[in-house]
């Protein structure tokens, strides 16, 4: 069996990380037979440069056929316009792949309690999945637009729509991974105010009725959980919920592990008759045009996007459990970049020492 991932580095940081990702998968497939095979695809601020779109059809084909998607991260100094990115960027290459879940790991590591928002107290321990709505919600729901009333001034309209098919099928991802992790899922929405509140509220749980009552199902009100995600993180296991809820509480959630150089994320889509899933893997942070080219940036977050794809697409628990424990025993090793906070006397190692460290270990 051999497995067709398809690289795209894009700009910035994106490049240097996609190198060390790339060189974790040729460790893999040397020592574990993993047999990925690695194809490049091309996207981002250079590409629009000399062609006028950031990303080709070929690229779009080639990200629809591939097994899985390993990203980097897309944005340079000159900005596309908006249009071309709509039409021809990240979010169209979702589009075009179908991916409507953003599942988003965040953990504390024992090493890095220095590093994070929250010190210790609140975050050690902490191990949990943000599962957000990705293809649907006030970000795509019609109408939208901005007008002019007749007293010259201007109103703008977002409209919020999720229909029963689309929460039910992101709930039904949140049970099955909860069965592979503690039991636990926390639904969050706002159904005391609003109507695609309620509906979700309702779907969520007569599907837990249906299928999984072995699951421990939670409705937390979105800003009750703003609250206890800060209080005390640990408590949660799985967390799903909408597109817009689901952008901001990721990243509050994020930060609790101390750096965005330390969080992968998975987009998945729908299997196919065959059983084969779309799905894109990729780091939570941007192509971070202040610390490009430097050498300084950190790689965790792209190599645990390449255990998320062991995991997710190809099964390969034990491996990508191996990915993990590496980077766990690296940082506790002593391993930093400049990313992650340098306590006196330790001297922050660069992107490619980092991925040393890990492949060490
Ligand atoms: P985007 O618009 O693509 O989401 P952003 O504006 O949120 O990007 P990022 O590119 O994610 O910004 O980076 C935010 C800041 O965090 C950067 O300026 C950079 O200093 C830091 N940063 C992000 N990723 C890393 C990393 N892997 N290693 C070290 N520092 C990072
Ligand atoms: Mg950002």
């Amino acid at each position: 069996m051999t497995r067709n991932v398809l690289i795209i580095p894009g700009d910035g940081i994106g490049i240097e990380v996609m190198a060390e990702a790339r060189r974790i998968v040729e460790w893999l497939n040397a020592h574990r037979g993993t047999a990925i095979t690695l194809t490049e695809g091309e996207m981002g601020t250079e590409v629009w440069r000399r062609t006028g779109v950031p990303m080709s059809d070929e690229t779009i084909e080639a990200a629809k056929s591939a097994d899985a998607v390993l990203f980097g991260a897309v944005g340079g100094d000159e900005i596309i316009p908006r249009p071309i990115r709509r039409a021809r960027g990240l979010l169209a290459l979702r589009r075009a792949m179908g991916l409507y879940a953003n599942l988003r790991p965040v953990k504390a590591y024992e090493a890095l309690l220095d590093a994070t928002s929250l010190k210790e107290r609140v975050a050690r321990g902490v191990d949990l999945v943000v599962l957000r709505e990705l293809s649907s919600g006030v970000y795509f729901g019609e109408p939208r637009f901005t007008e002019t009333l007749p007293s010259g001034k201007r109103r703008a309209v977002d409209t919020q729509v999720y229909t029963e098919e689309e929460i039910e099928r992101i709930a039904r991802d949140a049970f099955l991974l909860a069965r592979t992790r503690r039991g636990q899922v926390a639904s969050v929405e706002k159904s005391n105010v609003m109507e695609t509140g309620r509906l979700w509220r309702d779907v969520v749980t007569a599907l837990h009725a249906a299928e999984f009552q072995d699951v421990a199902l939670r409705h937390v009100l979105s800003d009750n959980f703003a609250m206890q995600i800060i209080r005390d993180p640990r408590q949660f296991d799985v967390v799903v919920t909408d597109n817009l809820f689901g952008d901001l509480l990721s990243d509050a959630s994020a930060m609790i592990a101390g750096s965005l150089g330390m969080l992968p994320s998975a987009s998945l889509g729908t299997a196919d008759a065959s059983g084969r899933r779309p799905a894109l893997y990729e780091p939570v942070h941007g192509s971070a045009p202040d610390i490009a080219g430097k050498g300084i940036a950190n790689p965790i977050a792209a190599i645990l996007s390449v255990a998320m794809m062991l995991r997710h697409s190809f099964g390969l628990t034990a491996d990508a459990e191996l990915v993990e424990k590496a980077v766990e025993a690296a940082l506790d090793g002593g391993a930093r970049t400049a990313d992650l906070y340098v306590q006196g006397g330790i001297q922050p190692v660069t992107t490619a020492g980092m991925t040393k460290a890990i492949m060490e270990k």
